[in-house]
């Protein structure tokens, strides 16, 4: 018998993955390019030629026993710690020593890591729906509460007024990704100014730490020039989570990192508590040779060019259909609203074309589909006469 805890995640197990799975299994009957499966957030680009290079750079010249061991630290490579933090510094004007940096095994596991770092049994981790619905698991993984705060559906920033209201002496982190999964939506400077001065009046009156995790594996994909505010500079309370999965397109390598600056409230037994989270949750250290990889790789600069031709193909040609969304700033996922209220029954209308598309309610917004634009830039523009007949079926 498996625990009572797995029973309930199995039983919830990611509707993102079970759709992932149909689309290969449709792929088999009707071949893959009949299949338009916007299910994943898998980048098809593939990582820089600078990746590759680096790779055979160090599989040749490197200390085999170095490379393929356990880092002395539990933390990374000092060096490459050392590097990120210098980057980050020349990037974001800030002053990141390599001890406040974490090497870790994608955010996923930097988040997992922050989280058993800092929550008791109980306390209270705050969400901005829609969020990414991995969040409930990780948040569960450490007997977390998730507290979700309702979407808006205007312009998908998030609604301070029932933010604050939701504050309680038990709020213990709040997570924010930017730009979004599922929304493509980025945080403006205005929204997390007004969010950090929430977090400090609620610190001041319960006395306690409200940590600021921002979740940002999009970093790098922003389009038309939008800035992502770096999130350290506004609230002190704040650790960062990345992740090379999307920007450098190594998703399967599983390599990332955490900033815990000297700020953050009890920030050296913090990074401590880190260090030996990374042991005890079985990573030990992240993939050494990748941690070597990301040092050689930090000044590759993501081509988003892929990305945004999608973009712009997939939102003109809803938009066109008369579907409803707003154009995403950043990311590859569009946030459609539903023709009808019950979004599963679209997605599932939807399937009939062979178009494989996420349900919002995955993220904690029911009404809303997510379309990750991920794909072969063919599949957007062979998608639109299915979608085409979709939207015909609702007019
Ligand atoms: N956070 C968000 C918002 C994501 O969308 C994802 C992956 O899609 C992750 C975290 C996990 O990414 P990683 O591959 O770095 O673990």
């Amino acid at each position: 018998m498996i625990s009572k805890k797995m029973e309930n995640m199995v039983a919830n197990s990611s509707a993102i993955r079970a759709m992932f799975e149909e689309g290969n299994r449709l792929a088999k009957i009707y071949g893959p390019e009949n299949v338009f499966d916007f299910s994943l957030g898998n980048p098809n680009v593939p990582a820089p030629a600078a990746v590759k290079k680096a790779i055979i750079e160090l599989l040749d010249g490197e200390d085999p026993v170095v490379l393929h061991g356990y880092t002395n630290s539990n933390a990374g490579y000092e060096d490459v710690r050392q590097a990120v933090a210098e980057s980050l510094n020349s990037r974001f004007g800030t002053a990141f020593a390599a001890k406040n940096i974490t090497m870790t095994v994608g955010a996923a596991g930097g988040l997992n890591v922050i989280l058993k770092a800092l929550l008791n049994p109980g306390d209270e981790v705050i969400v901005f729906a829609p969020y990414f619905g991995e969040y409930r698991s990780y948040v569960s993984n450490y007997d977390g509460v998730i507290v979700e705060i309702s979407p808006n559906t205007v312009d998908f920033q998030p609604k301070l007024d029932e933010f604050e209201a939701k504050i309680t002496p038990k709020t213990r982190a709040v997570i924010v990704n930017t730009p979004n999964n599922p929304t493509g939506v980025v945080y403006s400077e205005d929204t997390i100014r007004k969010m950090a001065a929430v977090m400090e009046k609620k610190q001041k009156e319960f006395g306690t730490d409200i940590y600021l995790i921002s979740d940002e594996p999009y970093r790098e994909l922003a389009y038309d020039g939008v800035e992502v505010p770096y999130l350290t500079k506004y609230y002190d309370n704040t650790v960062v989570g990345y992740s090379y999965s999307k920007s450098l397109s190594l998703p399967g390598e599983r390599i990332g990192y955490l900033v815990i600056p000297d700020e953050a409230a009890d920030s050296e037994n913090l990074i401590s508590a880190a260090n030996v989270a990374t042991r005890i949750l079985g990573f030990v250290n992240a993939p050494t040779l990748q941690q070597k990889v990301v040092k050689a790789c930090l000044n590759e600069k993501t081509d988003i060019s892929f990305y945004d031709r999608n973009r712009e193909a997939l939102y003109n040609g809803l938009k066109e259909l008369g579907f409803e969304c707003i154009k995403p700033e950043g990311a590859f996922y569009l946030f459609v609203k539903s023709p009808v209220a019950d979004e599963k029954q679209f997605c599932a209308a939807a399937k009939k074309y062979n178009i494989l598309i996420v349900p919002g309610s995955s993220f904690g917004c029911p009404g809303y589909v997510r379309i990750a634009y991920c794909v072969a830039y063919e599949t957007i523009v062979n998608s639109l006469p299915k979608f085409a007949e979709l939207a015909k079926e609702y007019k």
